[in-house]
């Protein structure tokens, strides 16, 4: 036995990395089975240049755990090691990559930790072991190191080509023991990897009889790696059940495949999301040739695309870079491009050759392009195109088509295009309808999403602005210069708006105001001021606390209404008018769905009183 040193510039590397790379050790067996796999393809390769000698035989990985030996051995029928080549990889090819590795991962995360290598063993083994004899006609080697500098090299037995990757588990990490441990970890990492590997095995009836098979835990042509021509619509359904065995099926996909500029394959599903809240990120997943390396894809994706489900694979995003490396990284940033135009180039093309079905997914797809439109320049250039708008109505129309629709009946007088609309159609029924019958037009905008997406709108859409609907009264939503004129008078107006003083004058935020509004409007109507109204739903949606802002809000008394006009000014008894005041207030509130508690019993049993 011959025992070396590693060359040791620096530090003892070995604590260093089982310190920092405590919280993702499991990472150690990805890199491992990956080391397998290049071995084994290098085998393939050779034996197809006519390189190896005779056949090659089977070349599938096995993972196997000894509990007794208290090991977890990684073995391939790959190229193997020679005894000068165990020395210069693993003692020096390895080791200065596993320090060159902790250097930059001291200057920022790396995406993944990918890259970190062979050294990784030692962040669960408390002695490694290789076992390796060559393709190449050698003797056996044995190299065995225990995380010391110091690692020992002698010949060994193997006769099979290929290598034994024998790790002596710490006693603190026992856990890499358990199959269940092992196989959660070769699901996670190494689903997809293109060499079979097998773990453990079940017995299954063959013929009526028990047979051992072995269990392989990859598929090793997962669908994105085909020609999208070789695959059914079957085809990527099943493949989107193999990732997503909980999700429903997906509206539709897109396969990506490009190697020039860059090398990038991949296939981005389209989920079915109805709600912002639904919507999860951290599904697409990131693989490089097929090695699985992260679904946090935050640096590669616009944000808006990691809604998005699926794979891809690009070996030519620089991974062993720091995350914030990676963000102005010239080549990610063509990547991240070139799958932004094809995502466009699919809504696009679906909203182009079948307008009906794509507005059948639109209610699904509708968060994933306002987000998109509202955080990326580029894809809001593109999705100007496709992004609908949805009426009360259930009609949907291109932002172009809708400001030609209101442009006569909803422009104001400053030359303003109002855009009015509802978050929800139930509560605002009264007002809805009071739009309606002055031929306006109200849009549902009623997911999360929608403020910023309007605010958007409004901030890019030059002369325009959105309204809800309990904004203003139904006749100043889109505000003209003709008014009404009023039956009452100016002294009339005022009593009528000081006996509603007399109960509202308490209520922090709220004024009252006499209106002339046609008489079929209601008597009274609450308006909420669009302005203050935001300002107070981004407080709450930002968690500010400023001190509490009150709910701002108008109580429009209509003094062209008879029971305002005619009934509530003829009662003389001031406390009998009061009372009927508060009343036409109170149905106000019911139909606005504000009147709770105690003021909402109060009303009630008057109103039993009155019916009695
Ligand atoms: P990398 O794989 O990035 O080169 P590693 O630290 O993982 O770095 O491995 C260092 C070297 O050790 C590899 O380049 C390879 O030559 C050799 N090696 C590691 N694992 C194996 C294996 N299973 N079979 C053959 N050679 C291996």
């Amino acid at each position: 036995m011959v025992k070396g040193n590693i060359s040791v510039s620096t530090e003892n590397i070995f604590p260093i990395i089982k310190k920092f790379l405590y919280s993702d050790q499991e990472i150690f067996l990805r890199e491992l089975v990956s080391n397998a796999v290049d071995a084994t393809t290098k085998l393939q390769l050779l034996a197809k240049r006519g390189e190896a000698q005779g056949e090659i035989g089977a070349t599938n990985i096995e993972v196997s755990i000894n509990k007794e030996a208290k090991t977890l051995t990684i073995s391939d029928k790959g190229i193997g090691l020679t005894a000068d080549e165990a020395k210069r990889y693993l003692s020096e090819v390895a080791f200065s990559s596993a320090s060159e590795f902790m250097e930059k991962y001291k200057e920022g995360a790396i995406i993944g930790h990918f890259g970190l290598g062979f050294y990784s063993a030692f962040m669960v083994s408390k002695l490694v072991e290789v076992v390796s004899k060559s393709y190449k006609n050698e003797p056996a080697v044995r190299w065995t190191c225990d995380g010391t500098t110091e690692y020992t090299i002698e010949e060994a037995t193997k006769t099979e080509r290929g290598t034994d990757i024998i790790l002596h588990i710490a006693d603190d990490e026992l856990e890499y023991l358990e199959e269940y441990k092992i196989n959660g970890l070769l699901e996670k990492y190494c689903k997809f990897l293109p060499v079979e590997i097998k773990f453990g095995s079940h017995t299954e009836k063959v013929d009526g009889k028990n047979v051992e098979l072995d269990n392989i835990i990859n598929n090793p042509f997962p669908a994105w790696k085909k020609s999208p021509s070789e695959l059914t619509d079957d085809n990527y359904k099943d493949f989107y059940r193999e990732m997503y065995p909980l999700s429903t099926t997906p509206l539709f996909w897109i396969h990506l495949n490009i190697d020039y500029p860059f090398n990038l394959t991949g296939i981005l599903y389209f989920p079915k999301i109805s709600t912002a809240i639904e919507a999860q990120k951290n599904k697409v997943q990131l693989y490089s040739n097929q090695v699985f390396v992260t679904d946090d894809v935050k640096e590669i994706l616009p944000e808006f695309l990691t809604l998005l489900h699926g794979v891809i694979d690009s070996p030519d995003i620089p991974l062993n870079v720091s995350r914030s490396y990676l963000q102005s990284d010239r080549e990610v940033k063509k990547i991240t491009t070139y799958i932004t135009k094809k995502v466009a180039d699919k809504l696009q093309e679906i909203y182009r050759k079948d307008r009906e079905e794509y507005q059948a997914k639109w209610n699904d797809i509708s968060v994933f392009v306002k987000y998109g439109m509202f955080t990326d320049d580029k894809f809001d250039e593109r999705a100007k195109e496709f992004a609908l708008l949805k009426n009360v109505d259930n009609q949907y129309f291109t932002l172009e088509e809708y400001a030609n629709k209101i442009k006569d009946t909803q422009t104001d007088k400053k030359n303003r295009l109002v855009y009015i609309y509802t978050n929800s159609p139930l509560a605002h029924n009264t007002q809805i309808l009071a739009a309606k019958a002055r031929g306006l037009d109200v849009l549902e905008m009623d997911t999360m999403i929608d403020n910023h997406f309007m605010q958007h709108l409004e901030y890019k859409g030059g002369e325009m602005t959105f309204v809800r609907v309990d904004s203003e009264t139904a006749d100043n939503l889109v505000e003209k210069d003709e008014k009404r004129v009023s039956v009452m008078s100016e002294a009339e107006q005022k009593t009528v708006k000081e006996t509603f003083e007399t109960f509202i004058k308490d209520e922090r935020g709220t004024q009252v105001e006499v209106q002339p509004l046609s008489a079929d409007d209601q008597p009274v109507q609450i308006t909420r001021n669009e302005f203050m109204r935001r300002m107070n739903e981004m407080r709450q949606f930002q968690q500010m606390d400023f001190g509490a802002m009150p709910e701002s809000s108008t109580v429009v008394v209509n003094s062209n209404h008879p029971l305002v006009a005619d009934k509530l000014l003829k009662i003389s008894d001031l406390d009998i008018r009061n009372d009927f005041a508060k009343y036409l207030y109170d149905l106000a509130r019911v139909s606005q769905g504000t009147l709770k508690g105690a003021d909402l019993t109060a009303f009630v049993n008057r109103s039993l009183a009155f019916v009695k």
